[in-house]
């Protein structure tokens, strides 16, 4: 097929992009390095019968009324609020960090939001711009709630203590001053019924879309041309052949999820279960049972260890890796044909909600140029 839109990556920005095209007219060709679509959202079921993620849990949360309506239209969905528990000290305390998680963890009876204001107040440190991870903790919630509960499981998933990392990372967690206990605040928050995977089957299910799995792009680029507009969502700095990390890496993480089947019905009470101490190496487990309350006679669990090898999944953000970042990103400008979009092709901790929007946004405002060059 000849195309008019290549897309590089099949998860959601190159996703949304397809459909957009492929429905206002346009033949649209995904490659995708994987052997599956979905990108990071891929979920399949398992030996157990049950749905698990590969690369980690993924919960929907949004605010964004547009991008609730989009994604309601290729997927039925189910409401889902995620919960947390962090074992701490031998017990379950909940995270985001809220009156019970005090109660539990100093062995107090604070009641109601005056008194946990209150605590906040003469326990936080005083910091009038936190400049990183480790003051945006502790100006909230001081020093013993940030040893206990983010110093250790920060340097579990970066390599990298709170200090070492932008507060905007350490910010992604509230404190609450009630007993509020689900992790997200958002307006809409749900899974899709059926899965993601089948989400993204429907998103990419168009007679103008053509997906070619196990392709990378690298690999085939000299052998293909001829489009109107390139979409890459791989990491920007592989695009560039790494050029600009001579000195230094661009860093991501990664994940490695060790899977284990348990002979019961429950392994543990919760979805997510965090572990923020020192005593293993996992940053936490999870249990996907919970999610959709499915039923099997035995339970499938996920440790996951962050590691530097392997595909990268969260950009590390900081100083020294923006300004890497930064150059590449002027290299990116110089190319306007091409548009770089996503979590790595930004080098942005986008939620899935982000990126959505980044790709709805992106067509129509292509879309909408492209008009008015027309009109012109
Ligand atoms: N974090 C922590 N302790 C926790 C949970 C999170 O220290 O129990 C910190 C950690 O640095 C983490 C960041 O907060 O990377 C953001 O957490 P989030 O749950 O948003 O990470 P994600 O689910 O994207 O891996």
């Amino acid at each position: 097929m000849m195309a008019d839109i290549l897309i590089i990556g099949a998860g959601i920005s190159g996703s949304v992009l397809a459909e957009r095209y492929a429905n206002s007219g346009k033949k649209v060709l995904i490659l995708e390095k994987r052997d599956h679509i979905a990108g990071n959202c891929y979920d399949y079921i398992d030996d157990n019968g049950i749905l698990v993620s590969k690369y980690g849990a993924h919960l929907f949360h949004t605010n964004f009324e547009d991008v609730w309506e989009y994604v309601n239209r290729f997927s039925n969905w189910y409401p889902w609020e995620h919960k947390v528990l962090a074992k701490v000290d031998g017990q379950l305390v909940n995270i985001p960090i809220n009156i019970n998680t005090v109660n539990s963890i100093f062995n107090l009876n604070i009641q109601n939001e005056e008194e946990m204001k209150q605590w906040l107040e003469e326990n936080r440190v005083e910091i009038d711009n936190p400049s990183n991870g480790e003051e945006a903790v502790i100006s909230k919630v001081g020093t013993v709630l940030y040893e206990k509960m983010f110093r250790h499981y920060t340097k579990k998933q970066w390599d990298k203590y709170p200090e070492e990392l932008d507060a905007s990372v350490l910010n992604r967690i509230p404190v609450r001053t009630n007993t509020d206990d689900r992790y997200f605040s958002d307006k809409y928050q749900a899974l899709p019924l059926g899965g993601y995977t089948q989400l993204f089957e429907n998103l990419l299910n168009h007679p103008n879309i053509e997906v070619r799995l196990n392709t990378d792009y690298f690999d085939v680029k000299e052998t293909i041309g001829g489009f109107e507009q390139i979409f890459y969502t791989g990491p920007i700095d592989r695009f560039f052949s790494f050029k600009h990390s001579v000195e230094h890496q661009l860093e991501y993480r990664s994940i490695n999820f060790v899977s284990e089947t348990v002979d019961k019905e429950f392994f543990q009470e919760n979805s997510v279960v965090n572990y923020p101490g020192m005593e293993v190496n996992f940053t936490r487990i999870v249990e996907y049972k919970h999610f959709g309350n499915q039923k099997s006679d035995k339970t499938t669990i996920v440790k996951e260890y962050t590691t530097d090898e392997g595909e990268p999944y969260y950009p590390v953000l900081n100083d020294k890796n923006r300004a890497i970042y930064q150059k590449y990103k002027l290299e990116a400008e110089k190319h306007p044909q091409i548009h770089f979009v996503g979590r790595l092709a930004n080098y942005k901790y986008f939620n899935m909600d982000e990126a959505f929007k980044n790709a709805l946004d992106l067509f129509d405002t292509l879309e909408n140029k492209i008009q008015t060059r027309h009109e012109l």
